[in-house]
């Protein structure tokens, strides 16, 4: 089709708006891959390193000359276990400075996170000014595990969508431009990858039996997975399904978001603060 080659990959792989079963969409798919699969794709994907470090140098640069409303950007990473968040982290994210990132990873939260609302530890963690922030989970945590495993009454994760969507339509509002992406990998395949953990002594530490029994309630998160991504599919903060049955799809599509987002930012690098010609005669003179 010839008219999808010049589509932007984030209209590709933007969820329609409405209800959604997130397990009908196909995890094999490569939409707008502009390559030819596999063999080229470690090329594809470093060809965006590039453009991706300028941006990401741009927006930097950016937010140090503007107070309020700060450009910074929010990628929220969700997805089953063996869906790839951290071999997304190392292949995608890592084309960009380091020094660029603010990554988190959220776990089963702590004591003290218990003691407060489930967005506290969402709001400590968002990105500064100028930086791209990766959330692998995230607040989506307490409407999927937590929805499934009845960790909370239902009257009280019910509730959460909709504050979720005014969570983040306040983040938009002040500057920051959201990104995000479910992994979404097929049954079939987590089996290929937790039995390939199970094979290789390296993988091991990979390996938890845990998620056997998560896996055991598939249809439950599907189900959850595919409430919280209609609910919360806004204009101001969209959700991306990234299919991600193969990796290497997955880890361009990601860096092609990444990409699309900061060119459509309107990022520019500030002007000097100081009198140029000046300090270029102080430097001769020095
Ligand atoms: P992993 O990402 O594989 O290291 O696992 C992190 C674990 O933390 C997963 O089992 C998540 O379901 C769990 N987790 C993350 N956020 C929450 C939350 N808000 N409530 C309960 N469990 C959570
Ligand atoms: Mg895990």
């Amino acid at each position: 089709m010839a008219s999808k080659k010049n589509t932007p990959l984030s209209e590709l792989l933007r969820l329609p708006l409405g209800p959604v079963n997130v397990s009908s969409l196909d995890a094999s798919a490569t939409p707008g891959y502009p390559g030819k699969g596999k063999q080229d794709a470690p090329a594809q994907t470093a060809a965006l390193g590039t453009q991706l470090s300028d941006l990401q140098e741009t927006l930097y640069a950016s937010a140090r000359s503007t107070q309020e409303k700060a450009p910074r950007v929010l990628v929220v990473l969700q997805g089953m276990d063996t869906s790839g968040k951290g071999g997304l982290i190392r292949h995608a994210i890592g084309l960009v400075d380091p020094q660029g990132v603010d990554l988190t990873s959220f776990k089963a939260p702590t004591p003290e996170e218990r003691k407060h609302n489930y967005l506290w530890r969402i709001r400590k963690a968002l990105p500064r000014p100028g930086q791209i922030g990766i959330f692998d989970r995230s607040h989506y945590e307490d409407v999927l595990v937590v929805r499934v495993e009845n960790l909370v009454p239902e009257d009280v994760w019910s509730k959460r969508y909709d504050e979720i969507n005014r969570f983040e339509a306040e983040l938009v509002a002040d500057g920051y431009k959201l990104i995000k992406c479910m992994l979404n990998i097929s049954f079939a395949e987590q089996k290929e990858r937790l039995a390939a953990r199970l094979a290789n002594p390296t993988k091991y530490w990979k390996y938890n039996p845990g998620d056997v029994d998560v896996r055991a309630k598939w249809p439950a998160y599907m189900e959850a997975y595919s409430a919280a991504l209609s609910k919360c599919n806004t204009e101001a903060a969209p959700w991306y399904v990234i299919p991600s049955d193969r990796k290497w799809y997955r880890n361009w599509a990601v860096a092609e978001l990444l990409r699309e987002t900061l060119a459509g930012m309107g990022l520019a690098y500030p002007p000097a603060d100081f009198n140029v010609a000046a300090e270029q005669k102080r430097v001769a003179a020095s």
